[in-house]
C-alpha cells in the first residue's frame, strides 16, 4: 500500500523538513505543534555542509543561505586565543553553495515554516494528538482540540522530551542530565569574526563564537554544572560572565557586553538514544525523539533534517510500510548513533580529561562521516 497520508506530530527542525520532504514527493500532510505559536529562541545554530546539502535536497538551500552567515570549517584554539587547530568543510552541495552557515535559529525556523506552508502541509499550531490507535492498515489519531483522522504512517518529531516515544516505548528511561549545561548570548559581530571559533583546554568545558549574519555572532560557553542547577533568570549574565572569565584571546572584549539577563540562553544537556527499532507499526520517531544528544559536534538539528530527507524519500518509493521503515533504520541508526556517542565523548573529556582525550580528532572523524551519502 503506498503511503498517501501522514501525520507529523511536532514542527520543531526536524518535523518541518519532514513536512516539506513529504509535500515535496506529493504526500498529503497534517502537522500538529503543541505551542501557539511558531516561536523559538532567539540564538544561533550552527549549520555544516551536511545540512546545507540536505536543505538543497529540500529545496530551501538558497533562502537558508540568503539569511544566514555562510563560512567554512571550525578553528579550535587556545584558551589564550592561540591556534591548535584550523579545518575547513567539505562543499557537500556542490560548489555554488557554502560548506558552513552560521544562523539565528528564528531565520531558520522562518525559511522552513514558509516552505512548509507552500508546499501546502496542513499546520495546527496548540493542538497535539490525544490518541495514536493503530489498526494495522492505518492509524486513527484523536486530537486535543476535538477532531480526528486517518493516517498511513504517524512520525514523532516531537523532540527531546517526545510524547510519541513514551507511548510507542513507555519502558524507555526519561532523557538523562550529560553534568554539563550551554550558555549563549548575541551580540554585535566584530567584522573579523568570519568562522566559528572553540576555545578548548580548561577542565570542564569550553567557550565559543560563531558569526549569525553580516551584524551579529552568538558567544558560547558549554560546561560542567554539578547537580544541574536552576538559574533564576535575574543572575543569569553573572553567572555567564563568571564563566568566561577563565578564558582569554577575544572572549573579555566579548564577555563585557554580555548584559541583559532576560537575552541569555541556558540549557542543561539532556541525552537519549531509542534502541533499534525506532518505530512500531505504523507510527515512528525521527530527530531528538529518536536520538538526543549534545551540541557538541553541531549536528543534531544536522541528524534530525537528514531523517526528514530520508524518510520522504522511502516512503514515496517503497510499497511495504515494515520492509521501508527497516530501511529507514539501515540508513539512519549507525550515523545518528555515531554522533551521538562521539558528542557526549567530547562532553566527557572536558569533564574528565584523559590522556587519549582529542576533540579535534572526533570532530575531524565526524566530516568524513556526514560527508558520506545519507
Ligand atoms: C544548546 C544546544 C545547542 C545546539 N546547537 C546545535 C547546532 O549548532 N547545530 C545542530 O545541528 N544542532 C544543534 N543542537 C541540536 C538541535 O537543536 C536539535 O537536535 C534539534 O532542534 C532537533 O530537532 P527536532 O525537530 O527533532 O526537535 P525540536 O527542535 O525539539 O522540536 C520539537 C517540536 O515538537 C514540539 N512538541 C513537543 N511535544 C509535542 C507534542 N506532544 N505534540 C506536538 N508538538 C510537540 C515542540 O514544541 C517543538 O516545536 C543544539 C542543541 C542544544 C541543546
Amino acid at each position: 500500500m503506498a503511503i498517501r497520508k501522514v501525520l507529523i506530530i511536532g514542527g520543531g527542525i526536524g518535523g518541518l523538513c519532514a513536512a516539506i520532504g513529504f509535500r515535496r514527493k506529493g504526500i498529503e500532510v497534517d502537522l500538529v505543534e503543541i505551542s501557539e505559536t511558531s516561536k523559538v529562541y532567539h540564538v544561533g545554530i550552527i549549520v555544516q555542509a551536511n545540512v546545507v546539502r540536505a536543505l538543497k535536497e529540500l529545496g530551501v538551500a538558497d533562502e537558508a543561505v540568503a539569511v544566514g552567515f555562510p563560512y567554512s570549517g571550525f578553528e579550535m584554539q587556545d584558551p589564550e586565543g592561540n591556534t591548535i587547530v584550523r579545518e575547513y568543510g567539505p562543499k557537500l552541495a556542490g560548489e555554488d553553495y557554502p560548506t558552513d552557515l552560521g544562523m539565528a535559529r528564528p531565520a531558520l525556523h522562518d525559511v522552513l515554516i514558509k516552505a512548509t506552508r507552500e508546499t501546502g502541509a496542513n499546520m495546527h499550531f496548540g493542538v497535539t494528538f490525544e490518541k495514536l490507535d493503530d489498526q494495522g492498515d492505518h492509524v486513527h489519531v484523536t486530537f486535543t482540540d476535538g477532531s480526528e483522522g486517518d493516517y498511513d504512517m504517524v512520525i514523532g518529531a516531537d523532540g527531546a522530551y517526545s510524547s510519541v516515544r513514551k507511548f510507542l516505548f513507555p519502558d524507555l528511561p526519561a532523557p538523562k542530565f550529560t553534568g554539563q549545561g550551554v550558555w549563549r548570548y548575541n551580540l554585535p559581530r566584530p567584522k573579523d569574526v568570519t568562522h566559528s571559533v572553540m576555545m578548548d583546554g580548561i577542565p570542564g568545558g569550553k567557550a565559543g563564537y560563531v558569526p549569525l549574519t553580516e551584524d551579529t555572532i552568538y558567544i558560547l560557553y558549554v560546561g560542567a554544572e554539578p547537580g544541574n542547577p536552576f538559574f533564576p533568570t535575574e543572575t543569569l549574565a553573572d553567572e555567564f560572565k563568571k564563566r568566561l572569565e577563565p578564558y582569554g584571546g577575544r572572549i573579555p572584549e566579548l564577555a563585557k557586553q554580555i548584559t541583559d539577563p532576560e537575552l541569555v540562553v541556558y540549557r542543561p544537556l539532556e541525552v537519549c538514544f531509542v534502541p533499534d527499532p525506532w518505530y512500531r507499526g505504523r507510527i515512528v520517531l525521527m530527530g531528538d525523539a529518536a536520538h538526543a544528544g549534545t551540541p557538541h559536534l553541531g549536528q543534531g538539528a544536522a541528524q534530525a533534517i537528514e531523517d526528514a530527507v530520508v524518510l520522504a524519500e522511502l516512503a514515496a518509493t517503497e510499497q511495504e510500510m515494515e520492509p521501508m521503515l527497516r530501511h529507514y533504520m539501515d540508513r539512519r541508526l549507525e550515523r545518528t548513533r555515531f554522533i551521538w556517542e562521539s558528542s557526549i565523548q567530547i562532553g566527557e573529556w572536558e569533564q574528565h580529561p584523559t590522556p587519549d582525550a582529542n576533540a579535534a580528532a572526533l570532530m575531524k572523524k565526524m566530516l568524513e562521516v556526514v560527508s558520506a551519502p545519507i
